[in-house]
Protein backbone atom coordinates (compact mmCIF):
# COMPACT_ATOMS: atom_id res chain seq x y z
CA UNK A 1 0.00 0.00 0.00
CA UNK A 2 1.24 3.66 -0.09
CA UNK A 3 2.80 3.08 -3.87
CA UNK A 4 -0.48 2.32 -5.70
CA UNK A 5 -1.06 5.30 -8.38
CA UNK A 6 -4.04 5.74 -10.27
CA UNK A 7 -4.27 7.92 -13.52
CA UNK A 8 -7.69 9.67 -14.47
CA UNK A 9 -8.03 8.12 -17.54
CA UNK A 10 -6.71 4.84 -19.63
CA UNK A 11 -7.47 3.81 -23.34
CA UNK A 12 -8.03 0.09 -23.34
CA UNK A 13 -7.01 -1.46 -26.52
CA UNK A 14 -8.22 -5.29 -25.75
CA UNK A 15 -9.07 -5.93 -29.43
CA UNK A 16 -7.84 -5.75 -32.95
CA UNK A 17 -6.09 -2.80 -32.57
CA UNK A 18 -2.27 -3.75 -33.35
CA UNK A 19 -2.79 -5.49 -35.84
CA UNK A 20 -5.33 -3.18 -37.73
CA UNK A 21 -2.14 -0.46 -37.40
CA UNK A 22 0.66 -2.92 -38.85
CA UNK A 23 -1.84 -3.88 -41.66
CA UNK A 24 -2.41 0.11 -42.56
CA UNK A 25 1.80 0.26 -42.44
CA UNK A 26 2.48 -2.96 -43.70
CA UNK A 27 -0.08 -2.09 -46.73
CA UNK A 28 0.73 1.71 -46.67
CA UNK A 29 -2.51 3.09 -46.76
CA UNK A 30 -1.24 5.06 -43.83
CA UNK A 31 -3.01 8.84 -44.68
CA UNK A 32 -7.11 9.92 -45.41
CA UNK A 33 -7.94 7.27 -47.47
CA UNK A 34 -8.02 3.37 -47.09
CA UNK A 35 -10.39 0.58 -46.28
CA UNK A 36 -10.59 1.67 -42.01
CA UNK A 37 -12.36 5.10 -42.81
CA UNK A 38 -15.18 3.33 -44.60
CA UNK A 39 -15.55 0.22 -42.33
CA UNK A 40 -14.94 2.76 -39.47
CA UNK A 41 -17.85 4.65 -40.66
CA UNK A 42 -20.38 2.18 -41.40
CA UNK A 43 -19.82 0.87 -37.88
CA UNK A 44 -20.52 3.84 -35.99
CA UNK A 45 -23.13 4.53 -38.24
CA UNK A 46 -24.55 1.18 -37.22
CA UNK A 47 -23.92 1.98 -33.26
CA UNK A 48 -25.59 5.59 -33.42
CA UNK A 49 -28.40 4.71 -35.55
CA UNK A 50 -27.66 6.67 -37.80
CA UNK A 51 -27.79 6.96 -41.49
CA UNK A 52 -24.77 8.84 -42.67
CA UNK A 53 -21.72 8.88 -40.11
CA UNK A 54 -18.71 11.02 -41.49
CA UNK A 55 -15.21 10.45 -39.45
CA UNK A 56 -12.76 13.24 -38.92
CA UNK A 57 -9.93 14.81 -37.08
CA UNK A 58 -11.24 15.40 -33.77
CA UNK A 59 -14.70 16.15 -32.18
CA UNK A 60 -13.86 19.86 -31.84
CA UNK A 61 -13.74 19.64 -35.70
CA UNK A 62 -16.74 17.74 -35.51
CA UNK A 63 -18.40 20.44 -33.91
CA UNK A 64 -16.92 23.19 -36.28
CA UNK A 65 -18.23 21.21 -39.24
CA UNK A 66 -21.90 21.21 -37.95
CA UNK A 67 -22.05 24.32 -37.42
CA UNK A 68 -20.86 25.22 -40.79
CA UNK A 69 -23.40 23.03 -41.82
CA UNK A 70 -26.12 25.27 -40.78
CA UNK A 71 -24.40 28.15 -41.92
CA UNK A 72 -23.59 29.66 -38.55
CA UNK A 73 -21.72 33.22 -39.30
CA UNK A 74 -22.00 36.58 -37.23
CA UNK A 75 -25.07 37.96 -35.76
CA UNK A 76 -25.94 34.54 -35.43
CA UNK A 77 -26.56 33.09 -31.51
CA UNK A 78 -26.50 29.31 -30.92
CA UNK A 79 -27.56 28.12 -27.06
CA UNK A 80 -25.19 26.11 -25.39
CA UNK A 81 -24.72 24.69 -21.76
CA UNK A 82 -22.98 26.64 -19.03
CA UNK A 83 -21.25 23.48 -17.94
CA UNK A 84 -19.47 21.42 -20.77
CA UNK A 85 -16.01 21.05 -22.25
CA UNK A 86 -14.62 24.41 -23.99
CA UNK A 87 -15.49 22.96 -27.39
CA UNK A 88 -18.70 23.06 -27.32
CA UNK A 89 -18.93 27.41 -27.34
CA UNK A 90 -15.53 27.80 -29.32
CA UNK A 91 -17.07 25.74 -31.92
CA UNK A 92 -19.58 28.81 -32.24
CA UNK A 93 -16.92 31.32 -31.78
CA UNK A 94 -14.67 29.90 -34.82
CA UNK A 95 -17.53 30.41 -36.98
CA UNK A 96 -17.95 34.34 -35.80
CA UNK A 97 -20.91 33.65 -34.20
CA UNK A 98 -22.05 33.99 -30.37
CA UNK A 99 -22.16 31.24 -27.73
CA UNK A 100 -25.09 32.05 -25.40
CA UNK A 101 -25.17 29.89 -22.14
CA UNK A 102 -28.34 28.36 -20.34
CA UNK A 103 -27.96 26.87 -17.32
CA UNK A 104 -28.08 23.23 -16.64
CA UNK A 105 -30.70 20.31 -14.69
CA UNK A 106 -29.31 19.99 -11.38
CA UNK A 107 -29.68 16.33 -11.51
CA UNK A 108 -28.40 14.99 -14.72
CA UNK A 109 -25.93 18.77 -14.93
CA UNK A 110 -27.75 18.74 -18.72
CA UNK A 111 -29.10 21.42 -20.58
CA UNK A 112 -31.77 22.79 -18.78
CA UNK A 113 -35.07 23.15 -21.45
CA UNK A 114 -36.45 25.90 -19.54
CA UNK A 115 -33.26 27.73 -19.47
CA UNK A 116 -32.76 27.43 -22.64
CA UNK A 117 -36.59 28.89 -23.66
CA UNK A 118 -35.27 31.89 -22.07
CA UNK A 119 -31.78 32.52 -23.66
CA UNK A 120 -33.94 32.59 -26.98
CA UNK A 121 -34.03 35.95 -28.83
CA UNK A 122 -34.59 37.02 -32.53
CA UNK A 123 -30.70 36.40 -33.32
CA UNK A 124 -30.83 32.44 -31.87
CA UNK A 125 -30.15 29.95 -34.88
CA UNK A 126 -29.95 26.65 -32.81
CA UNK A 127 -29.01 24.78 -29.56
CA UNK A 128 -26.36 22.50 -29.12
CA UNK A 129 -27.30 19.47 -26.11
CA UNK A 130 -24.53 18.21 -24.47
CA UNK A 131 -24.84 14.96 -23.38
CA UNK A 132 -22.73 15.68 -20.31
CA UNK A 133 -20.87 12.83 -18.81
CA UNK A 134 -22.37 10.46 -20.31
CA UNK A 135 -26.08 10.99 -19.25
CA UNK A 136 -28.26 12.41 -22.60
CA UNK A 137 -29.73 15.36 -22.82
CA UNK A 138 -33.85 15.51 -22.18
CA UNK A 139 -34.13 15.58 -25.91
CA UNK A 140 -37.73 15.10 -26.43
CA UNK A 141 -37.92 18.55 -24.49
CA UNK A 142 -35.46 20.37 -25.81
CA UNK A 143 -36.45 19.06 -29.77
CA UNK A 144 -40.00 20.25 -29.07
CA UNK A 145 -38.62 23.78 -27.64
CA UNK A 146 -36.34 23.62 -31.31
CA UNK A 147 -39.75 23.17 -33.47
CA UNK A 148 -41.77 25.68 -31.79
CA UNK A 149 -38.72 28.18 -32.60
CA UNK A 150 -37.35 26.76 -35.92
CA UNK A 151 -34.18 26.23 -34.26
CA UNK A 152 -31.55 23.56 -35.43
CA UNK A 153 -30.88 20.56 -32.84
CA UNK A 154 -26.65 20.02 -32.88
CA UNK A 155 -26.43 16.85 -29.91
CA UNK A 156 -22.20 16.96 -28.71
CA UNK A 157 -22.09 13.40 -27.99
CA UNK A 158 -18.82 13.19 -27.90
CA UNK A 159 -18.94 12.01 -23.85
CA UNK A 160 -21.51 9.76 -24.69
CA UNK A 161 -21.37 6.93 -27.17
CA UNK A 162 -23.92 3.83 -26.59
CA UNK A 163 -26.47 6.41 -24.52
CA UNK A 164 -29.36 6.36 -25.23
CA UNK A 165 -32.97 8.77 -24.18
CA UNK A 166 -35.87 6.43 -24.29
CA UNK A 167 -34.30 3.56 -26.06
CA UNK A 168 -33.03 5.63 -29.14
CA UNK A 169 -28.80 6.04 -29.29
CA UNK A 170 -28.07 9.58 -28.64
CA UNK A 171 -26.43 11.08 -32.19
CA UNK A 172 -29.24 10.26 -33.54
CA UNK A 173 -31.85 12.16 -32.19
CA UNK A 174 -31.19 15.86 -32.93
CA UNK A 175 -30.30 17.18 -36.63
CA UNK A 176 -26.50 16.74 -36.63
CA UNK A 177 -24.55 14.94 -33.89
CA UNK A 178 -21.48 14.66 -33.17
CA UNK A 179 -18.46 12.64 -31.36
CA UNK A 180 -15.02 12.42 -29.94
CA UNK A 181 -12.33 9.52 -30.07
CA UNK A 182 -9.81 11.27 -28.03
CA UNK A 183 -7.74 9.04 -25.48
CA UNK A 184 -9.47 9.21 -22.48
CA UNK A 185 -13.31 9.09 -24.48
CA UNK A 186 -15.41 5.49 -24.43
CA UNK A 187 -13.68 4.73 -27.48
CA UNK A 188 -11.21 6.27 -29.21
CA UNK A 189 -8.81 6.52 -32.32
CA UNK A 190 -6.35 8.90 -30.58
CA UNK A 191 -7.73 11.89 -31.79
CA UNK A 192 -10.53 11.66 -33.99
CA UNK A 193 -13.89 12.41 -34.06
CA UNK A 194 -17.15 12.09 -36.05
CA UNK A 195 -20.29 13.75 -37.69
CA UNK A 196 -23.77 11.42 -37.60
CA UNK A 197 -26.72 12.39 -39.73
CA UNK A 198 -29.39 11.37 -41.60
CA UNK A 199 -30.04 13.66 -44.46
CA UNK A 200 -28.08 13.54 -47.95
CA UNK A 201 -27.77 16.69 -49.06
CA UNK A 202 -26.33 17.76 -45.64
CA UNK A 203 -24.09 14.83 -45.06
CA UNK A 204 -22.57 15.13 -48.81
CA UNK A 205 -22.01 18.94 -47.85
CA UNK A 206 -19.89 17.75 -44.83
CA UNK A 207 -18.30 15.26 -46.50
CA UNK A 208 -16.88 18.46 -48.85
CA UNK A 209 -16.54 21.12 -46.02
CA UNK A 210 -13.83 18.07 -44.17
CA UNK A 211 -12.03 17.31 -47.67
CA UNK A 212 -10.73 20.76 -48.40
CA UNK A 213 -14.37 22.04 -50.43
CA UNK A 214 -13.44 19.57 -53.44
CA UNK A 215 -16.65 18.47 -55.71
CA UNK A 216 -17.23 15.07 -55.05
CA UNK A 217 -17.86 13.83 -58.57
CA UNK A 218 -14.53 16.43 -60.19
CA UNK A 219 -11.47 15.79 -58.54
CA UNK A 220 -9.28 18.97 -57.72
CA UNK A 221 -12.74 21.19 -58.34
CA UNK A 222 -13.06 23.30 -55.28
CA UNK A 223 -16.51 24.96 -55.04
CA UNK A 224 -16.43 26.27 -52.00
CA UNK A 225 -13.72 26.44 -49.58
CA UNK A 226 -13.38 23.46 -47.45
CA UNK A 227 -10.72 22.58 -44.62
CA UNK A 228 -8.43 19.56 -44.07
CA UNK A 229 -10.34 18.06 -41.48
CA UNK A 230 -9.67 14.43 -42.53
CA UNK A 231 -8.94 11.23 -40.28
CA UNK A 232 -6.28 9.16 -41.24
CA UNK A 233 -6.54 5.39 -41.91
CA UNK A 234 -4.25 4.58 -38.75
CA UNK A 235 -7.22 6.18 -36.48
CA UNK A 236 -9.64 4.28 -38.03
CA UNK A 237 -7.62 1.09 -37.62
CA UNK A 238 -7.74 1.92 -34.11
CA UNK A 239 -11.49 2.88 -34.03
CA UNK A 240 -12.32 0.04 -35.82
CA UNK A 241 -11.38 -2.59 -33.53
CA UNK A 242 -12.46 -0.21 -30.79
CA UNK A 243 -15.56 -0.65 -32.43
CA UNK A 244 -15.67 -4.51 -32.92
CA UNK A 245 -15.47 -4.28 -28.46
CA UNK A 246 -18.48 -1.88 -28.70
CA UNK A 247 -20.20 -3.21 -25.97
CA UNK A 248 -17.46 -4.17 -23.50
CA UNK A 249 -16.53 -0.74 -23.51
CA UNK A 250 -19.67 0.92 -22.59
CA UNK A 251 -20.42 -1.81 -20.12
CA UNK A 252 -16.69 -1.34 -18.12
CA UNK A 253 -17.52 2.65 -17.93
CA UNK A 254 -21.27 1.38 -16.33
CA UNK A 255 -19.79 -1.69 -14.45
CA UNK A 256 -17.25 1.17 -12.84
CA UNK A 257 -19.58 3.43 -12.31
CA UNK A 258 -22.13 1.10 -10.44
CA UNK A 259 -19.07 0.08 -8.08
CA UNK A 260 -18.49 3.51 -7.80
CA UNK A 261 -21.85 4.22 -6.38
CA UNK A 262 -21.60 1.11 -4.45
CA UNK A 263 -18.22 2.06 -2.01
CA UNK A 264 -19.77 6.00 -2.19
CA UNK A 265 -24.15 6.01 -1.78
CA UNK A 266 -23.89 5.77 2.10
CA UNK A 267 -22.34 9.06 2.62
CA UNK A 268 -25.03 11.66 1.14
CA UNK A 269 -23.68 14.10 3.90
CA UNK A 270 -20.53 14.38 1.81
CA UNK A 271 -21.37 13.78 -1.46
CA UNK A 272 -23.92 13.90 -4.52
CA UNK A 273 -23.77 11.62 -6.98
CA UNK A 274 -24.92 11.09 -10.55
CA UNK A 275 -27.91 9.76 -11.41
CA UNK A 276 -29.88 7.96 -14.33
CA UNK A 277 -33.10 9.50 -15.25
CA UNK A 278 -35.88 7.23 -15.88
CA UNK A 279 -35.74 7.81 -19.60
CA UNK A 280 -32.16 7.75 -20.07
CA UNK A 281 -29.75 5.28 -20.14
CA UNK A 282 -26.16 6.55 -18.81
CA UNK A 283 -23.16 5.11 -19.92
CA UNK A 284 -20.70 7.57 -17.17
CA UNK A 285 -17.60 8.42 -19.37
CA UNK A 286 -16.16 9.85 -15.91
CA UNK A 287 -17.85 9.78 -12.47
CA UNK A 288 -17.71 12.79 -10.70
CA UNK A 289 -18.65 13.33 -7.01
CA UNK A 290 -20.51 16.88 -6.10
CA UNK A 291 -18.93 17.85 -2.53
CA UNK A 292 -22.13 18.98 -0.12
CA UNK A 293 -21.52 22.02 2.69
CA UNK A 294 -20.26 19.61 4.93
CA UNK A 295 -17.15 18.83 3.17
CA UNK A 296 -15.20 21.64 5.01
CA UNK A 297 -12.12 21.44 2.94
CA UNK A 298 -12.11 23.79 -0.02
CA UNK A 299 -12.70 21.58 -3.42
CA UNK A 300 -9.37 22.23 -4.98
CA UNK A 301 -7.75 20.99 -1.63
CA UNK A 302 -9.54 17.53 -1.46
CA UNK A 303 -8.04 17.48 -5.25
CA UNK A 304 -4.37 18.22 -3.73
CA UNK A 305 -4.54 15.37 -1.03
CA UNK A 306 -5.94 12.88 -3.39
CA UNK A 307 -2.71 13.32 -5.84
CA UNK A 308 -0.93 13.07 -2.30
CA UNK A 309 -2.59 9.54 -2.06
CA UNK A 310 -1.40 8.60 -5.64
CA UNK A 311 -5.34 9.32 -6.92
CA UNK A 312 -5.27 11.57 -9.79
CA UNK A 313 -8.47 13.35 -9.91
CA UNK A 314 -9.50 16.57 -11.91
CA UNK A 315 -12.02 19.91 -11.05
CA UNK A 316 -15.01 19.59 -12.99
CA UNK A 317 -15.35 21.82 -15.88
CA UNK A 318 -14.80 25.45 -15.11
CA UNK A 319 -18.67 27.01 -16.51
CA UNK A 320 -17.98 28.77 -20.03
CA UNK A 321 -19.59 31.99 -18.66
CA UNK A 322 -16.45 32.29 -16.00
CA UNK A 323 -14.05 31.82 -18.42
CA UNK A 324 -12.27 34.77 -20.31
CA UNK A 325 -12.98 34.16 -23.76
CA UNK A 326 -16.83 34.16 -22.17
CA UNK A 327 -16.90 35.84 -19.03
CA UNK A 328 -18.24 39.20 -20.36
CA UNK A 329 -20.94 38.19 -22.24
CA UNK A 330 -23.60 37.96 -20.24
CA UNK A 331 -22.83 39.61 -17.28
CA UNK A 332 -26.69 39.57 -15.92
CA UNK A 333 -27.16 36.36 -16.27
CA UNK A 334 -26.49 34.08 -12.85
CA UNK A 335 -25.85 30.01 -13.82
CA UNK A 336 -26.29 28.47 -9.93
CA UNK A 337 -26.55 24.95 -10.97
CA UNK A 338 -23.53 25.33 -13.10
CA UNK A 339 -21.84 27.81 -10.85
CA UNK A 340 -22.35 25.64 -7.80
CA UNK A 341 -21.71 21.79 -9.67
CA UNK A 342 -18.55 23.60 -11.37
CA UNK A 343 -17.03 24.88 -8.42
CA UNK A 344 -18.03 21.83 -5.99
CA UNK A 345 -17.36 18.84 -8.98
CA UNK A 346 -14.33 16.32 -8.74
CA UNK A 347 -14.07 13.91 -11.65
CA UNK A 348 -12.44 10.19 -10.38
CA UNK A 349 -10.88 8.13 -12.31
CA UNK A 350 -12.82 6.15 -15.14
CA UNK A 351 -11.56 3.50 -17.12
CA UNK A 352 -11.65 -0.57 -18.22
CA UNK A 353 -8.71 -1.74 -16.42
CA UNK A 354 -9.77 -0.29 -13.07
CA UNK A 355 -11.13 -3.91 -10.53
CA UNK A 356 -13.40 -3.18 -7.97
CA UNK A 357 -11.14 -3.43 -5.33
CA UNK A 358 -9.36 -0.60 -7.20
CA UNK A 359 -12.37 0.99 -7.08
CA UNK A 360 -13.13 0.34 -3.93
CA UNK A 361 -9.22 1.98 -2.69
CA UNK A 362 -10.48 5.15 -4.59
CA UNK A 363 -13.82 5.59 -2.85
CA UNK A 364 -11.90 4.96 0.63
CA UNK A 365 -9.40 7.44 -0.82
CA UNK A 366 -12.23 10.34 -1.35
CA UNK A 367 -14.27 9.25 1.81
CA UNK A 368 -10.77 10.07 3.98
CA UNK A 369 -9.82 13.25 1.79
CA UNK A 370 -13.37 14.32 2.82
CA UNK A 371 -13.78 13.75 6.31
CA UNK A 372 -10.52 16.08 7.34
C1 LIG B 1 -13.94 15.83 -25.74
C2 LIG B 1 -15.06 16.77 -25.99
C3 LIG B 1 -15.16 17.54 -27.17
C4 LIG B 1 -14.05 17.72 -28.16
O1 LIG B 1 -13.48 16.61 -28.63
P1 LIG B 1 -11.93 16.55 -29.06
O2 LIG B 1 -11.85 15.26 -29.78
O3 LIG B 1 -11.12 16.62 -27.82
O4 LIG B 1 -11.67 17.72 -29.97
C5 LIG B 1 -16.30 18.30 -27.38
N1 LIG B 1 -17.30 18.32 -26.47
C6 LIG B 1 -17.23 17.64 -25.32
C7 LIG B 1 -18.39 17.71 -24.37
C8 LIG B 1 -16.10 16.86 -25.03
O5 LIG B 1 -16.03 16.21 -23.87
Amino acid sequence: MGTRHYPMAEPAFVGNERNYVLDCIDSSWVSSIGKYIEMFEAGLADVTGSKHAIACMNGTVALHLAMLANNIGPGDEVIVPSLTYVATANAVAYCGARPVFADVDPDSWTLDAEDVVRHITPRTKGIIAVHLFGHPCDMGRIKAIAHQHGLFVVEDAAEAIGAEYLGRPVGSLGDIGMFSFFGNKIITTGEGGAVTLNDDALSRHIRMLKGQGMDPDRRYWFPIIGYNYRMTNIQAAIGYAQLEKFEWHVAQRIRVANSYYSFLKDYANLFRLPVQKSWAKNVYWMYNVILTPNVVSARDDVIRDLAGRGVETRPMFYPMHTLPPYQHLQPNDNFPVSTEVGARGITLPTYSSLTTEDVEYIATQVIQACLE
